[in-house]
């Protein structure tokens, strides 16, 4: 029998990509609504689709910040009946917080916090009623390790880590799954969006200095980055049907094995300062090579030998 499978944000990107791979399954496993907020960006989607689109792919209006188009989307669904929500869609904002208004900090959160409670909220009931569901949650590296200048996207993501690992407990009792995709750099309109919008800015309310750090050494950096370790859509669409594909899929999944040390930091220096430094040398050192080893030799030394904890006294 064929899965339902709802995933948010189809007009670009990760989404568009996952869509695409699980509608075009050889074994016809998966029945995919990819939803967007703008019918009219379908173009992208649908030439990508191919000859599934009208078979085993389907498309719906859908946009995660109003609770209208949620419940009218969901509704329109047979029974209501979803086996495998994604929770794709997320928006960035990168820059010096100075210059950032709150209502553009309030829209991050909108879309990638409360964009995806809202689905859960809407999908969650019914499957908790059948005992069966699995609920997946595009996150990022960033949604376990903060990044310069990614302040409130970074907080976004905590924020919807935190909620998940919540949530995980009950739905296990529920027999409902629960994953995260954490994926480093990906490949997407979302780093072109963003350069975009920093090339536009002006940085009202940031000095000098911050905005020097920002344009000068960040981007550069994160240009760099993004090269250097970016993943395709595609590679993140296939670690997403993997855990789909799971008997018992994990509830974290890194996509990005060169990752996983920035992760480790955290939790091998409980000060948090191994982390916050590596961050500095990485960003204000860039090229200091010695710099970066000093900081992983001291990451294995602080999780070897050194387990420290915040004394009262
Ligand atoms: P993208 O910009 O190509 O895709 C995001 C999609 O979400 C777009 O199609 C956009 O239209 C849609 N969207 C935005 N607001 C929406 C709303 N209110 N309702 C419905 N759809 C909405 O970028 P992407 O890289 O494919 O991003 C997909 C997800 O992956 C995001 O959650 C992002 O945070 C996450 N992610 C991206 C990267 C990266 O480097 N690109 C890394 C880690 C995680």
């Amino acid at each position: 029998e064929q899965k339902v499978v709802l995933i948010t944000g189809c007009s670009s990107g990760i989404g568009l990509r996952i869509a695409v791979l699980l509608a075009r399954d050889e074994l016809k496993r998966y029945h995919v609504i990819a939803t967007m907020r703008d019918l009219r960006k379908k173009d992208r989607l649908v030439e990508a689709a191919g000859d599934t689109y009208g078979q085993t792919l389907t498309l719906l209006s859908l946009d995660v910040c109003s609770d209208d188009s949620v419940r009218k989307c969901i509704d329109s669904v047979k029974d209501r009946h979803i086996d495998i929500l994604i929770n794709n869609a997320g928006v960035g904002l990168l820059g010096p917080v100075e210059s950032i208004s709150m209502d553009e900090m309030k829209k991050v959160f909108e879309t990638n916090f409360f964009g995806t409670v809202r689905m859960i909220k809407e999908v969650m009931p019914d499957m908790k009623k059948r005992r069966a569901g699995h609920i997946i949650v595009m996150s990022s590296v960033m949604g376990l390790q903060g990044v310069v200048f990614n302040d409130v996207y970074t907080a976004s993501k905590f924020a919807i880590e935190g909620f998940c690992e919540s949530m995980a407990v009950q739905l296990l009792k529920f027999n409902v799954k629960l994953s995260l995709i954490e994926p480093g750099p990906v490949h997407t309109e979302f780093e072109t969006k963003m350069m975009e919008e920093v090339a536009k800015m002006e940085y009202p309310g940031a000095d000098a200095d911050t905005v020097r750090y920002f344009k000068d050494v960040y981007i550069p950096s994160s240009i760099d980055i993004f090269e250097a370790l970016g993943q395709t859509p595609e590679d993140i669409a296939k670690c997403t049907k993997k855990v789909i594909e799971s008997s018992r899929p994990r509830f974290r999944n890194l996509t990005n094995s060169l990752y996983t040390p920035i992760v480790a930091m955290k939790y091998a220096d409980e000060s948090g300062g191994l982390s916050v430094h590596t961050f500095y040398n990485l960003l204000f050192n860039f090229g200091s090579l010695m710099h970066i080893t000093m900081s992983i030799l001291k990451c294995l030394t602080c999780s070897c030998l050194r387990r420290r904890t915040i004394s009262p006294d």
